[in-house]
């Protein structure tokens, strides 16, 4: 029975924002404890599955997970590698190949891109071991992972739903080579250009066809996986570019070409990229919601797309709240307008057992100091859920407070704002309240399904969405679209 080793190391992390990301923010499981998380769209549950399904003994080493946020702290992440070490090592001349589920856009702080050195590791370990990887379609690809990795695959959606077919296919790679005994050949051709997220979703134009380009090569005889991969712009590392790889098993020639051939076409449409959504400066973007709440078709939602902590922001930048608070026509909305939310975990707890009390409390801008200042302000603590647990996120206490007629959450994780369910929990029913803002890039499905019309707010943070702002000093230039 063929080995095969799989670990999983997923992380976005942003170098902008101050916060280090530590053991506070990830789960972590190691060895069998994995089997007891197998879960639908994720890419490590699609690599063990599919794995097993072809008769193959999977080794589970460690597997670690956070929401993005800003560079993961040196120390915790070596502990880490030091345990994937360790248990690697009672396999050492028993393996026949390595599969691994990585995010691609994982830096330590003070160190570098975490997937360069977990590959630089196990091949000092296992220097005749092919490894191949599942990557998030916002990987930024070093030199050292092409080196050292024999197959790669990113996600094709944006949101990502196709995290376990990804998974799949990159454990499909492994048992291609484990049946043959061949290596396949991999391409990585680099394109000059950096998009902004909420400019890449899969089901607008250009993505769309780009993707289904990869899908179409992929239907080609011996082109065993394509892929672009968009790199992550709010992180300064001469890694960060859009990457095209293609994986075939005839030869060199033709991975070389088809790979070139995506990526001119990728360059080509370098000017069709544009939001998915309509996006406007933030006083604009709430002075557009406030005129659509005329038409009574609840909620309106709008994207606090600067501070988006699904892309690794802090989370904490107030200047958009501060416009709302200071917007007179919000108090006479029929209903409260919702803002989710901000991170901050001492004026969370100060919400502790004061539900039906009015407090003085102090919130936002720990974190994001540069960007913005802290409220100040008397608020009135409408409910508080202890321990709350959020779609798989690290549990952690929420808060809902109001001030006039502006619902605020205030939570104590790091986390992001993606399930509608939260508001549910909390007590309010999303559809009778005009407006909803969220600090997210393009709406997840959950709150796709509840909103009645999106807007993207080009809001401050450490998520700017316009690149041309960011004062980039790592990455190659020249880059578009900032040359
Ligand atoms: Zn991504």
């Amino acid at each position: 029975m063929k080995k095969v080793l799989v670990a999983s190391f997923h992380h976005e992390s942003n170098g902008f924002t101050p916060i280090t990301s530590n053991e506070n923010d990830f789960r972590v499981y190691y060895q069998d404890e994995i089997y007891e998380h197998i879960k639908e769209n994720d890419s490590i549950s699609g690599i063990i599955t599919t794995l097993k399904n072809h008769d193959v003994e999977v080794i589970p080493t460690v597997f670690m997970r956070a929401v993005p946020n800003g560079e993961v702290d040196e120390v915790f992440f070596n502990e880490q590698l030091n345990k994937f070490i360790s248990i690697a090592k009672n396999h050492l001349g028993k393996i026949d190949a390595i599969t691994l589920a990585l995010h691609g856009s994982m830096r330590i702080r003070n160190m570098a891109s975490a997937e360069a050195i977990i590959v630089e590791t196990l091949k000092e370990l296992f220097p005749e071991i092919p490894i191949f990887i599942s990557l998030d379609m916002h990987a930024s690809i070093s030199e050292r992972l092409i080196h050292h990795c024999q197959g790669m695959v990113g996600y094709k959606t944006a949101p990502h739903i196709d995290c376990t077919e990804t998974g799949i296919h990159a454990a499909q790679l492994t048992i291609n080579y484990l049946e043959n005994h061949m290596l396949p050949y991999m391409s990585v051709v680099k394109v000059p250009m950096l998009i902004a997220g909420e400019q890449s979703a899969t089901d607008t134009y250009p993505m769309n066809y780009l993707m289904n380009e990869l899908k179409l090569l992929e239907q080609q005889e011996h082109v065993l996986a394509a892929s672009y991969l968009l790199g992550f712009p709010w992180s300064d590392n001469v890694d960060n570019q859009v990457s095209v790889c293609v994986v075939t098993s005839n030869n060199q020639h033709s991975a070389d070409l088809y790979a070139q051939q995506l990526a001119d076409k990728f360059y080509s449409l370098r000017h069709e990229f544009t939001f998915v959504t309509k996006a406007y400066p933030p006083k604009i973007a709430l002075e557009k919601a406030l005129d659509y709440t005329k038409n009574k078709d609840y909620p309106i939602y709008i994207s606090d797309a600067g501070d988006n902590p699904t892309a690794g922001a802090a989370a904490d930048n107030t200047n958009f709240l501060k416009l709302c608070l200071d917007n007179c026509h919000i108090d006479i909305l029929d209903e409260t307008l919702i803002y989710a939310g901000l991170y901050d975990p001492i004026a969370t707890k100060a919400c502790e057992h004061k539900v039906g009390e009015y407090i003085h409390l102090t919130f936002g801008a720990s974190f994001d100091s540069i960007g913005s200042e802290p409220i100040n302000q008397i608020v009135y603590v409408k409910n508080y859920i202890k321990d709350y647990n959020y779609n798989n996120m690290p549990n952690g206490d929420i808060a809902l407070i109001n001030i006039v007629n502006i619902d605020i959450i205030l939570v104590e994780k790091h986390i992001g704002f993606t399930e509608s369910k939260m508001f549910y929990d909390l007590g309010l029913e999303p559809k009778n309240h005009p407006i909803i803002i969220c600090k997210l890039g393009y709406l997840t499905p959950s709150h796709q399904a509840i909103s009645k019309m999106s807007i993207l707010a080009l809001s401050d943070g450490h998520t700017p969405q316009d690149l041309s702002r960011i004062q980039y000093k790592q990455v190659n230039r020249p880059l578009f679209p900032l040359d």
